[in-house]
């Protein structure tokens, strides 16, 4: 079967792509095309597209499965280890481990591995940003790089009150545990790390110590209920822009270069069937690549 070509999208909890055409689904050339729909390619293609003026393809092997159920309530995540919407990748056989290989999950979906994770949310140490930098990375430190994060998200406060960043379109919130009746281990859990001189410490992102006890944050919309995915977030945004087509179903096999200029010429599917064909690059000819 070719790619599917769609193109817009509305609300959160629905399906990301709508399933009418669109005026850009016939867009066969562009100034990026952004090889897999993951959870970092949407963002580029968001960032890309603040752009009018700039087109971009996004494909991605994977369906849009933003209304699935199975994706939709994040306490069922760990059935879709092994659905359609996984790779199903196998790691090679450890010798240290007798034999054994390991299931590796990676999503098959627009929005990657985002629409089957486990919803935690685990903001980044200073320390560690800053690292890139002290490896020779000029600019590549927490100073420049926190306002980048926190562009992606939108905190929910446990009990009312205003949220304290409202900038992205990720939805993060302090989802009460199932088991808040018996908070025995938790407490044991936070006990054992302040005995050893680790408190806990109230504030989510730390530009100080990073090793302790935090409170849990997820990717998960406090209004809904539902999971919060690069596709319903980033995806539902770049969906209604006339400039970005997004095209699912669509593996990308090759990255044909020209030896004459430093940029990609296409990107196409696995066999030479009517909906699979080359997408040309202009101008920047930059190409994207998911994790995979
Ligand atoms: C089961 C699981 C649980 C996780 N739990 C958490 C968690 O709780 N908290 C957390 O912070 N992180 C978690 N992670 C990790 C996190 O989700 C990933 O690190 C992150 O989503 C990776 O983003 P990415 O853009 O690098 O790749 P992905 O989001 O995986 O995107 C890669 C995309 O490329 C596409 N693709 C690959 N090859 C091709 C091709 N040839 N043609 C077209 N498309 C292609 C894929 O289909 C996919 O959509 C989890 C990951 C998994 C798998």
């Amino acid at each position: 079967m070719g790619p599917q070509i769609r193109g817009q999208q509305q609300g959160s909890n629905k399906a990301v792509l709508p399933r009418v055409p669109s005026p850009n689904d016939h867009m066969e050339e562009a100034d990026y095309v952004i090889v897999g729909g993951g959870t970092a390619a949407l963002v580029v293609a968001c960032r890309l597209s603040e752009n009018p003026e700039t087109r971009i393809v996004v494909l991605e092997r994977g369906e849009d499965t933003s209304s699935d159920a199975r994706v939709q309530d994040p306490l069922v995540y760990e059935s879709l280890m092994g659905s359609e919407m996984d790779w199903n990748l196998k790691g090679a056989p450890q010798a240290g481990l007798n034999g054994r290989e390991f299931n590796q999950a990676a999503g098959k979906a627009l929005g990657g591995s985002s629409v089957i994770n486990g919803c935690i949310f685990l903001p980044p140490a200073a320390a560690a940003f800053n690292a890139w930098e002290s490896l020779g990375n000029p600019g590549w430190n927490w100073e420049t790089l926190a306002p980048c994060f926190q562009r992606a998200y939108t905190l929910h406060p446990r009990t009312g009150g205003p949220q304290s960043n409202t900038a992205g379109p990720i939805q993060v919130s302090y989802p009460v545990p199932t088991e808040r009746a018996d908070t025995t281990l938790l407490d044991a859990w936070k006990q054992a790390f302040e005995e050893h001189g680790y408190g806990y410490a109230d504030e989510l992102v730390s530009e100080g110590a990073t090793i302790g006890t935090r409170p849990y944050t997820a990717t998960i919309d406090p209004v809904s209920g539902h999971r919060s995915s690069a596709a319903n977030g980033y995806g539902a945004i770049i969906a209604s822009r006339a400039n970005v087509r997004i095209v699912t179903g669509a593996s990308v096999t090759r990255i044909l270069f020209d030896s004459s200029a430093p940029h990609c010429h296409g990107s196409r599917g696995p066999d030479r069937s009517p909906g699979d064909r080359p997408i040309q690059t202009h101008q920047r000819g930059d190409h994207g690549c998911g994790r995979v």
